[in-house]
């Protein structure tokens, strides 16, 4: 039998362009983004000119996190306190986090079969609630179809937060993700797309919101340092009305990620060629439904989905379990209980969230899989034969077979 020996956890080293850097500021130690020597500019805000040519944003603002760019995003929105904001009901836990971090109430909407939000149930909320705020998950890189669903928002008259931790370099008809919405939210934590271990990004074209992040951020009076910002007199009017939340990105993050910019594009085809080895590998395996990619859709894939449509648990479990035993790392949204980063809507119990059935009858066979660039051609064939080998098996097993540990991995015999 078959086995994967490999780690479903391990990302590609820092570039030695990024460690070069890296070790540069620590040798000067001016590792503060405001902490600069005469004429020189900051590696952070540098950064940030940089992501936003890449992005073709006009500002951007680099901070500690993911999650604090979307809370400094709904901030920057003058989000008022119990506010509805909409938001996918499937994504991950910093996202309605972020919501319940301003005070605000995270309004979860149904997920379609390809794990998209699902525009009608998201028009009928925006209108019973009257909430004028999406935060717009990406989850998984899944786009939904970006034309429409900005139409249906404009016509709502509700502004889109793009969270776009899953899709940096992806794009929907060519236009790049983060380009949609008014501003955009991006994550440069080790499983996302360019790692610094932690950090945030906050893109948009809208200059007062611009200038709220920044101050926001925590820049003090020094804003005129930012480079992907507004000019100094759009600050005159609000610098004294907006708090300072600190969150700041350092010289050293900034420092790790400027080279990571230039290489996202390779990444992306390596990420994909991973994708469509496994995609190919599981075609057509009975009882197992791949996600349709749209021909829209320029994705960045570095996670793969599937679900088991009608598998009850204990076969769903049983499958899980297998692939663990033969050294596939599977997770489960389906699991009663969160089990590390897989989390659920229901068990986001501070948000009092309504049942959302349709949510739940995707999630109940929803298998979701890491795609680290460090797998090979070769691995992630592998990695597909141990799947769909085990589908077939469990999948066609008879009830009885799959309860218990022993008689489970006694299947195969
Ligand atoms: C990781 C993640 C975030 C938050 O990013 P952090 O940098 O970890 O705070 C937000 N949304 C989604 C979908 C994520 O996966």
């Amino acid at each position: 039998m078959e086995r994967y020996t490999g780690s479903f956890t391990q990302q590609e080293p820092i570039p030695e362009a990024g460690i070069e850097a890296a070790i540069a500021v620590l040798r000067h130690g001016r590792l503060h983004r405001y902490n600069t020597a005469p004429d020189e500019i900051a590696e952070t805000a540098l950064l940030e000119e940089e992501f936003a040519a890449y992005l073709g944003a006009r500002y951007c603002l680099a901070v500690a996190s993911g999650g604090y760019a979307m809370a400094t995003a709904l901030r920057a929105l003058t989000v008022r306190a119990a506010e509805p904001v909409l938001t996918n009901a499937f994504t991950l836990a910093p996202v309605p986090g972020a919501i319940a971090a301003v005070g605000a109430r995270p309004v979860f909407v149904e997920t379609t079969a390809d794990l998209t939000i699902d525009l009608d149930h998201l028009a009928a909320m925006a209108r019973s609630t009257g909430a004028r705020l999406l935060m717009l998950s990406h989850m998984r890189g899944h786009l939904a179809d970006m034309p429409r669903l900005m139409a249906l928002c404009d016509d709502l008259g509700v502004t889109v937060i793009e969270d776009c931790a899953h899709t940096m370099g992806a794009a929907w008809g060519g236009i790049p993700s983060g380009r949609f919405g008014k501003v955009a939210c991006f994550s440069m934590q080790t499983y996302k797309h360019m790692n610094a271990g932690e950090g945030g990004f906050i893109t948009t074209d809208d200059a007062d919101l611009a200038a709220r992040a920044v101050l926001l951020s925590g820049s003090y009076m020094l804003y005129p340092r930012h480079r992907a910002a507004p000019p100094a007199e759009v600050y005159d009017y609000i610098r004294l009305d907006v708090p300072n939340i600190s969150g700041r990105m350092d010289n050293l993050r900034a420092a790790i990620l400027r080279p990571q910019i230039a290489m996202l594009d390779d990444r992306r085809s390596r990420w994909n060629a991973l994708y469509r080895t496994i995609e190919a590998g599981l075609a057509a395996t009975p009882g197992l439904r791949l996600i349709p990619r749209p021909v829209a859709e320029t994705y960045v894939a570095s996670s793969f989905q599937f679900t088991l449509p009608g598998w009850d648990d204990s076969r769903v479990r049983a499958f899980v379990a297998r692939c663990g035993a033969r050294g596939v790392e599977l997770k489960w949204f389906g699991a009663p209980d969160p089990v590390a980063f897989t989390s659920r809507y229901d068990h986001w119990r501070y948000a009092n969230p309504d049942p959302l059935p349709q949510t739940d009858r995707v999630l109940a066979g929803l298998i979701d899989m890491r795609l680290p660039l460090t797998f090979s051609p070769d691995d992630a064939a592998l990695i597909a034969r141990i799947i769909r080998a085990e589908a077939l098996l469990v999948g066609q097993a008879d009830a009885g077979a799959l309860q218990g540990a022993a008689a489970l991995m006694r299947l195969a015999d």
